[in-house]
């Protein structure tokens, strides 16, 4: 079995899906966190990550360059669906495999 993949080395899932989740995770709404500024409505419950909703896809809050050194700029405040996808996982592995990062 090989090791999981090292984050701060891929960032392809930020890169590859549109990042949404319910409206209220931004922080526009009490307990939200994710700054509302980096976001785009879709319908009227939900938002996404600006960026991850046009192609090429590219979350406004990637740092750094895909597949080399990354990082998130508000990791801390990032929404639900940031935190739900693991290292070696199956959108993880979609996601790097469309980079080409196999
Ligand atoms: S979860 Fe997977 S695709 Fe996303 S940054 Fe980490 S290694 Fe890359
Ligand atoms: S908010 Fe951070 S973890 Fe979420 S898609 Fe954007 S860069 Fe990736």
């Amino acid at each position: 079995m090989s090791a999981a993949p090292d984050c701060q080395r891929c960032g392809a899932c930020c890169a590859q899906f549109r990042v949404s989740f319910y409206w209220a995770e931004a922080d526009d709404a009490r307990g939200g966190t994710v700054p509302v500024a980096l976001t785009r409505p879709v319908g009227p419950l939900h938002r996404c990550m600006a960026g991850t909703e046009t192609r090429p896809v590219r979350c406004v809050a990637l740092q750094g360059e895909v597949g080399r050194a990354v990082a998130c700029g508000i990791y801390t405040l990032r929404a639900s669906t940031c935190r739900e996808v693991q290292p070696g996982d199956t959108q993880c592995r979609k996601a790097r495999a469309a980079h080409g990062l196999g």
